[in-house]
């Protein structure tokens, strides 16, 4: 597969924003949704998630659409501010072997005391 191609099946965000699996939504507009990890490794662990499947990793997301990775970054701190003290931590996965099991481009905002080598 080369790095533009899109995954063949939906991924499990893909069919969130599709609204075929639930999901606590955070805040949604055209580009981006923001949801609550199914998971937390965090006291507040967030998800930034653009809405085009198109990218797979972060490195893809920056080459591609620079502006949406400003915004999504953006909206990292928006949401630190109301849902922690406004401190965060910005996590990408990027690859199986740093423990991306989502292959669609995704910000983990962690926030609150964090265990130490927490890393989502
Ligand atoms: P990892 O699973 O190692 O954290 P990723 O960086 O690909 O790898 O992160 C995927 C994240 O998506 C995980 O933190 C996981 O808990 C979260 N997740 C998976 N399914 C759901 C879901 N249905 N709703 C919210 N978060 C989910």
């Amino acid at each position: 597969m080369t790095p533009t191609e899109p995954a063949s099946e939906p991924t499990i965000f893909e069919r969130i924003i599709a609204r075929e699996i639930p999901a606590d939504i955070l805040l949604e507009n055209e580009r981006l949704i923001a949801i609550r990890d199914i998971a937390p490794q965090a006291p507040v662990h967030l998800l930034v998630i653009p809405k085009t499947a198109q990218h797979r990793t972060v490195a893809e997301l920056a080459a591609a659409d620079p502006e949406l990775l400003t915004e999504l970054v953006a909206t990292a701190q928006r949401l630190a501010d109301e849902y922690a003290d406004g401190d965060f931590r910005l996590v990408f996965n990027s690859g199986a072997g740093a423990g991306q099991t989502v292959f669609h481009v995704h910000a983990h905002v962690l926030a609150g005391s964090l265990a130490e080598g927490s890393l989502a």
